[in-house]
């Protein structure tokens, strides 16, 4: 691990009422209060962001949103801007693949989201991944590069950003990557992003692996040199499993400091 604060972000993707999405939001609060040296992330859906806001109050935890439009207002019937997140929001998820896949969001649509995003004060968290079909062809490290960098054209704000490599075949299938698969990759997002924003800027942008992360293989994941925590899905909908997630990372990370 290395001097980057690690984060751990949960994804609750459409899932939880807001009654349901302030409990979760509080058991993990609670749980977390002992972590101070990990950055913990929820990301209800948007009719949760107030009640999980207000439960999340005074605590360790911050709040992500899924998605947001680019656009500031107008005639975009079921959209949500930027300015709407303000107080509900510090951090929004751009270009997950089930985004990228179901609503068919391009590079340059996200590109113009992170813009956005930073502009309104609030982190990108900006996912990329390679598809099955680009892994099955051999090497997918040429394909996440060239995502990352047209996800980023019109970014100059190297410090307020995420980045969560999250290869598709990975997500939700129980089928994680290997950690030193995610960090070859990752490495290769550090090394593109070192050509973008310079060795500096690039040496501190927090990168997380996502896809399949739970308690118990989080450790080695967190360990290698330039993973710095994960986003998590599927196991973020459990407050025990994903304050375990928290624990984990914090512990590795106590032993390095
Ligand atoms: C995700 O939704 O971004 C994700 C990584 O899901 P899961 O942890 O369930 O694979």
């Amino acid at each position: 691990m290395s001097s980057r604060k690690p984060v751990i972000a949960g994804n609750w993707k459409m899932n939880t009422t807001p009654a349901e999405g302030q409990t979760l939001a509080k058991a993990i609060a609670d749980g977390t209060r002992e972590s101070p040296n990990v950055e913990v992330i929820v990301s209800p859906p948007f009719t949760g962001l107030s009640d999980v806001s207000q439960a999340v109050a005074g605590s360790n935890v911050q709040v992500s949103a899924q998605n947001v439009s680019s656009e500031q207002s107008g005639a975009f019937t079921g959209d949500v801007s930027v300015s709407m997140l303000e107080g509900l929001a510090s951090h929004v998820i751009i270009g997950h693949s089930e985004r990228r896949g179901l609503s068919c969001e391009t590079d340059g649509v996200v590109a113009a989201k992170a813009v956005a995003v930073q502009a309104a004060g609030m982190t990108p968290i900006l996912c990329i991944g390679e598809t099955e079909d680009i892994r099955k062809l051999g090497n997918p490290v040429e394909s996440v590069r060239s995502q990352l960098r047209d996800s980023l054209v019109g970014v100059s704000d190297w410090e307020s950003l995420i980045i969560a490599y999250e290869p598709v075949w990975a997500i939700g299938t129980g089928a994680a990557a290997s950690p030193q698969q995610a960090q070859a990759i990752i490495g290769e997002i550090r090394q593109e992003l070192e050509q973008l924003a310079g060795p500096e800027a690039a040496s501190k942008i927090r990168i997380l692996y996502g896809g399949s992360v739970n308690s118990n293989n989080i450790g080695p994941f967190v360990d290698q040199p330039d993973i710095d925590g994960a986003l998590v899905g599927g196991a973020s909908l459990q407050a025990d499993e994903f304050v375990r997630i928290v624990e984990m990372t914090a512990r590795l990370e106590n032993k390095t400091a």
